[in-house]
């Protein structure tokens, strides 16, 4: 079923096989599945996904499994790619798109991947998983681990929104609190993974996270009916879904299903954590640990990110952009959001808006561009981050 083909390293084209569990390469960049895309576009096209299932199993053949009884789904993704009509108005664009992904399982985008990489651990054998999660990731962890009969551990931040501290408990995951961020939850799973039997879920630490994050690159021209917008405006921590609908665009293009263009891809970032903007605007292909990261969006409080070197060189092939836009602007979005087009959208969603705003006014995003934006979770997720917010301003102004 599956044309997956080997694992690869994008830095020193090290080869593996798929039948082997892996975290990182040797040389410790992330690993990507290479597909024999040749092979499938003769015999696979796009009317093959006529009357498939709505969610992201629907790219079978491009998705790294090769069981179909390690499958482990909630119906996570095709989202829909609903029109912002309000909003575009409002801002003087033709065409916006908001790609929905609050209506993912469990209010995230994260089931995407974790749908992917749990099906994959099932099938290699995997017993005990750990994850380092600044937020939706646990529960998303969580709810699949379960549904695999996996035993799931999940590290998270003390100031993590609650929403996701009860989930994971919920899910009957094992939930530890550390007074750290992401990065230092990653480092207590690295130091006791070999002790404990734990295989380590951490973001791009495993090459089929970014499979499953990478379909919304192909719902995206799905729904756009094989076109690509001009531009993708994508909230960025660890990066797997930018990184992901990039490799997505290659492939659909070796298949032959869209052409050579491409969207400028935009990583949004908070002011309070933004490694990826500042290395952008510096030139890098790597950037620096942020210090003291700081931002209501927690989804994107990710001082460091393993495929730092991935996100940028898409950014760059792209001819796109990075920006950050401060806590204020992001919680002053929502309301705004909600109101015009009936989304709730979380932080890092608002995020995004906040930047297509900015991106307006200064002429980067024109008129006729059409625009996709990402809503990578719902409000609903941050209800205890939105009272504080409130009560920080002394009223429910906007
Ligand atoms: C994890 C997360 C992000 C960042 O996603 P990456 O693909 O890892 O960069 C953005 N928004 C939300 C809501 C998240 O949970
Ligand atoms: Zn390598």
């Amino acid at each position: 079923m599956t044309l997956a083909q080997e694992i690869i390293c994008p830095r020193c084209d090290h080869r593996f096989p798929l039948s082997r569990l892996l975290n990182l390469c040797t040389c410790g960049s992330p690993l990507l599945v290479r597909y024999d895309l040749k092979k499938a576009s003769a015999n696979f096209s796009i009317s093959s996904l006529q009357g498939r299932v709505s969610s992201l199993w629907r790219y079978r053949e491009l998705l790294p499994l090769r069981d179909d009884a390690n499958l482990v789904s909630l119906g996570e993704g095709f989202t829909p790619l609903l029109p912002a009509k309000s909003l575009a108005g409002e801002l003087g664009l033709k065409r916006l798109w908001i790609k929905d992904e609050a209506q993912n399982p469990t209010g995230s985008f994260k089931d995407r991947g974790l749908s992917l990489a749990i099906s994959r651990a099932k099938e290699l054998g995997v017993k005990k998983a750990a994850i380092p999660s600044a937020g939706n990731a646990g529960g998303s962890l969580a709810a699949y681990a379960a549904r695999a009969r996996i035993e799931a551990h999940v590290f998270m931040p003390r100031d993590t929104p609650i929403a996701n501290q009860i989930e994971v408990q919920q899910y009957g995951a094992r939930l530890t609190l550390v007074d750290g961020l992401i990065n230092d939850c990653g480092r207590i799973i690295n130091e006791r993974k070999t002790a404990e039997g734990w295989f380590d879920i951490s973001t791009l630490k495993e090459p089929y996270r970014v499979e499953g994050k990478k379909t919304m690159g192909y719902e995206i021209a799905e729904q756009l009916n094989w076109t690509l917008p001009d531009v993708i405006i994508y909230p960025t921590g660890g990066g797997t879904g930018l990184i992901g609908m990039w490799k997505a665009f290659q492939e659909m293009e070796e298949l032959g299903w869209i052409g050579s263009k491409r969207p400028r891809m935009v990583s949004v970032q908070a002011s309070g954590c933004a490694p990826i903007v500042k290395a952008f605007g510096e030139g890098r292909e790597t950037a620096e640990p942020w210090q003291n990261a700081k931002t209501v969006a927690s989804g994107l409080r990710v001082p460091q990110a393993v495929a730092d070197f991935l996100m940028l060189r898409a950014l760059r092939e792209s001819n796109g952009t990075a920006l950050s836009v401060s806590d204020e602007e992001i919680i002053a979005e929502i309301p705004r959001l909600g109101r015009a087009e009936g989304i709730f959208f979380c932080p890092e969603g608002a995020a995004c808006a906040a930047a297509l705003r900015r991106l307006m006014q200064n002429g980067w995003v024109k008129p006729t561009d059409e625009v996709v934006l990402f809503n990578t979770a719902s409000g609903l997720k941050y209800l205890d981050v939105l009272q504080a917010a409130q009560k920080r301003e002394g009223s429910v102004s906007t």
